[in-house]
């Protein structure tokens, strides 16, 4: 066996990344980025999640560290992955620590005492903690000594209310800047259209902060948004069909909803769990772990779910509800796939969405200013849903990037059947304005479809509607065309929802030009069964459950072998060491060991994923694990 290599105590970030990490080069804009903040300068950095966010703030703390700069504070939304977090960045060895509620008097006491002594190279903590009185003052005995590196602002999103996590203890964090003016920060978001941009630049007083934006496109992740009609039951067969066995995060949007479907599931025989802001948070906490630890895990959860969560192997991220906007959608869609294989975002839509999500906003107290960009972003999210053309190239669209047609999403693989919905539509809206004039009442979505399909229901007689004009008129439209139609309408403000008075339909200022004929309603062909949409062919070969991830995929019999003797080593390893498995090594790091039958710790060098920290505690172990073939 040969030696280990020495480790340097470089400041040079590609040696660090080498060293520390194991990784051989920088992604995308990482590199500018990290020189950039190793010296001094202020970052804004907006890279979709997956992108590689860490160590744009996690190598500038070493290399500043090790020049003599002190400790870097991490700011970070997020108390219950801190342990994780902390734990990923013990393995590389470097010395990091965290400071939150869970620890206790004795093991605070001695965080503290290391801060106090610039002992650490990066320091975790909530935004609520670091603007305590006593948090700044272990800053100012740091700062007044020349020991504090750099601020990280992790999820920097949080600090506008335009964001969807909005969190107003990120708006005490402007204190940084004002009481460290020459300390460098750097703020991070997987989200940003332009609103919050600029709303995180003025909150967090980054105007001199060099922006480094990056295409926020996510090639692995394929969309698919389908119409609602069973949604339980859809989601059933969508896992059954492409995803059985596989980790993946359902979202939901009350905690009811949750409870019902994680049973849904569990009774499926799929390995689902609930979780919501409802739940005790210790059960909270154990779901969360487990996902985080076991394999193929369900999350059926609230968006109280996900930030933050770094598993890189989440295969699907579905909705059975919709998000309030594309910044949402985005952001939780984005927790699939983070390892670069394929993965899938998954959203069952329909009428009911839209007329909850127009009355969230309606009701929500707020200012009618706040109401009008809320409901902006909603409409912005409904014409993507409605969408016949290709789904990522409106989503870029919307945070200001071009493309074209990317042959990954439902829409480009099958393109839909587009049928004109204008005579429909006119039908329809006549209806209820000829309705509305005969009864002085407005009516709801059933009782309109019924009159102009003819159907003379008691409802319709007790009004006298069938002697309204267009009576009958669209009987060759089936209820699930018009339903769609109606949706599109509501989905355009072309038609408004009452949801004070029994969801009835109301006439609006858009509805005119649809009357008129000026305006024409394109909608996607309602697919019966999504199935049948791709012609009986599936749409990607399926891994049965228990077959190798895609990296291992390609090794032989003993490599296969090998692959799996190592992961069962590794889960032994994460188990000692409370901590998920990803972060010991990744699945493909522990394909290329197998791919490669190390013999010596030189055979180990240079794979991606093994630093000189990891090859020193595991590398001997690993070569035993492996020479047993
Ligand atoms: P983000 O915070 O932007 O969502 P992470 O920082 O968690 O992304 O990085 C996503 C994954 O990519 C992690 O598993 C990380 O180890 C890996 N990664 C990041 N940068 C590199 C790199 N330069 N080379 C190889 N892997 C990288
Ligand atoms: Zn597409």
């Amino acid at each position: 066996m040969s030696a280990l290599p020495s480790p340097s105590n470089s400041t040079e970030p590609l040696q660090i990344l080498h060293e520390v990490f194991g990784y051989q080069a920088f992604r995308g804009p990482q590199a500018p980025i990290v020189d950039h903040v190793v010296g001094g300068g202020d970052a804004l950095v907006l890279m979709p999640t997956g992108g590689g966010k860490s160590l744009c703030y996690q190598i500038p703390a070493i290399a500043r560290q090790r020049a003599g700069h002190g400790v870097a504070i991490v700011v970070s939304p997020l108390i219950a992955l801190m342990h994780d977090q902390v734990g990923a960045l013990h393995e590389a060895g470097v010395n990091a620590a965290f400071l939150n509620s869970t620890l206790d008097w004795a093991q605070t006491q001695d965080v503290e005492r290391r801060l106090a002594r610039a002992e650490i190279t990066l320091l975790y903590a909530a935004p609520e903690r670091v603007t305590t009185p006593r948090f700044l003052e272990l800053m100012d005995g740091l700062a007044s000594r020349g020991k504090l590196s750099l601020f990280a602002i992790d999820e920097a999103h949080c600090v506008s209310q335009w964001g969807h996590d909005f969190r107003p203890e990120y708006r005490a964090l402007t204190v940084l800047h004002q009481r460290y003016a020459g300390v460098p920060r750097i703020a991070l978001t997987a989200t940003a259209d332009a609103l919050t941009r600029a709303d995180i630049v003025e909150r967090l007083q980054l105007e001199e902060a060099r922006q480094f934006v990056s295409s926020f496109d996510r090639p692995n992740i394929r969309y698919s948004i389908v119409e609602k009609k069973d949604a339980t039951t859809q989601l059933l067969r969508f896992i059954e069909r492409e995803h059985e066995g596989e980790a993946g995060v359902v979202y939901c949007q009350s905690r009811k909803r949750v409870e019902d479907v994680a049973v849904a599931l569990q009774s499926a025989g799929i390995n689902a769990l609930p979780y919501h802001a409802g739940l005790d948070s210790a059960v909270r906490q154990k779901h969360q772990d487990r996902f985080l630890r076991e394999d193929g895990i369900v999350m059926v959860a609230t968006i109280a779910f996900g930030m933050g969560i770094d598993k890189p192997d989440v295969r699907f991220v579905g909705h059975l509800d919709m998000p309030k906007n594309i910044e949402g959608y985005y952001q939780e869609t984005g927790r699939a796939g983070r390892d670069g294989a394929p993965a899938d975002a998954w959203m069952v839509y329909g009428l009911q969405d839209v007329v909850n999500q127009r009355r969230m906003i309606d009701e929500s107290p707020a200012g009618e200013e706040f109401k009008q960009v809320m409901r902006g972003k909603l409409d912005a999210l409904l014409s993507l849903a409605e969408a016949s053309d290709c789904r990522r190239v409106r989503l870029l669209g919307y945070f200001g990037e071009q493309s074209t047609p990317c042959g990954n999403c439902d829409n480009c693989i099958t393109p839909p059947q587009v049928w004109d919905g204008t005579d429909a539509a006119r039908k329809l809206l006549s209806t209820i304005y000829r309705v509305q004039q005969q009864s002085g009442i407005s009516f709801g979505a059933g009782h309109i479809m019924d009159i102009l399909r003819g159907k003379a229901t008691e409802k319709v007689k007790q009004f006298g509607h069938e002697s309204i004009s267009t009576f009958g008129l669209g009987a060759e439209f089936s209820e699930v065309q018009l339903r769609g139609v109606l949706r599109q309408l509501i989905a355009t403000g072309a038609l408004a929802v009452d949801t004070e008075a029994f969801n009835t339909l109301k006439l609006t200022e858009g509805s005119r030009a649809v009357l008129k004929g000026e305006a024409s309603v394109a909608l996607r062909e309602s697919v019966s069964s999504p199935a049948s949409r791709s012609g009986g062919k599936t749409r990607r070969e399926k891994t049965p459950r228990g077959a190798p991830s895609p990296a291992a995929a390609a090794l032989d019999a003993a490599g296969q072998a090998r692959f799996a003797a190592l992961k069962a080593w590794r889960a032994e390893v994460a188990r000692e060491h409370n901590l998920p498995a990803y972060v010991i090594f990744h699945d493909a790091t522990l394909a290329t060991i197998a791919e490669r039958a190390p013999v010596t710790l030189e055979d180990l060098q240079g794979i991606s994923g093994i630093g000189s920290k990891k090859l020193e505690a595991y590398g001997a172990d690993v070569l035993r694990v492996c020479s047993s073939f």
